[in-house]
């Protein structure tokens, strides 16, 4: 039996070889990486069993990348988050991370949350996207193309649904309008971020019980729109 693979993204030198040490110890294949474009191309080329993810990367910083892999594979995602980073704290794991341990950490403590994903079963993509995202009384099965309000389905065209879906994996998060228009569209799409605005618009007078004064899709201002659930 091979023996199984972490990546390990993290740009201090010390810790990485303290991660590499232990891990290789422990009877694991060790990859590393020091900052998140590399990482990603490494998690991409050799398809690790896990990555350990710092938050704190250069030139792609651990979200983006937890965010990207999420898209593209199921693996296990364990992120390092500094003390007081409470943010990115919630975020990991918003943005599909399985797990995190806040720096300075015990490497018996990581060691022992390493051992536990491995374990798990791993979902596959598909499952993972099958399962229905639910806010409250909104609810947005992908699988199926459908979504509803208080049990009852809301006819919504595919670019209201998409953004409804995305706001909802998102909860919290403030998106731009420049990165609504790439999700949804695309970064070829020739348009205006107005498109964006019309959307939101349209999107509210279908979930919100006010749509003058939303309650589940604010307006933030000079920056984008925030899911509020
Ligand atoms: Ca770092």
């Amino acid at each position: 039996m091979t023996n199984r693979s972490v990546l390990v993204v993290e740009d201090e030198e010390n810790l990485v070889e303290a991660l590499r040490y232990n891990l290789e110890h422990e009877g694991y294949d060790v990859l590393t990486a020091p900052d998140g474009g590399s990482g990603l191309e490494t998690a991409r080329a050799a398809l690790p069993d896990l990555v350990i993810l710092d938050v704190m990367l250069p030139n792609l910083d651990g979200i983006e990348v937890c965010r990207i892999l999420r898209r593209e594979t199921d693996v296990p995602i364990l992120m390092l988050t500094a003390k007081g980073e409470e943010i990115d704290r919630v975020v990991g794991l918003e943005i599909g991370a399985d797990d995190y341990v806040t720096k300075p950490f015990s490497m018996r403590e990581l060691m022992a949350r390493v051992r536990a994903m491995l374990r798990r079963p791993r979902k596959t993509a598909s499952a993972r996207m099958a399962e229905p995202l639910r806010s409250g009384s909104l609810a947005v099965d992908v699988d199926a193309h459908q979504a509803s309000l208080n049990g009852e389905e809301l006819r919504l065209k595919p670019r209201e649904f998409d953004l409804l879906a995305l706001f909802m994996r998102n909860p919290g998060r403030a998106f731009t309008r420049d990165q609504i228009l790439e999700q949804l569209w695309g970064h070829d799409y020739i348009g205006d971020v107005r498109t964006v605005d019309v959307h939101v618009r349209w999107l509210r007078e279908k979930i919100e019980a006010d749509p003058s004064t939303p309650a589940r899709i604010i307006t933030i201002r000079g920056v984008g729109y925030r899911f509020e659930g």
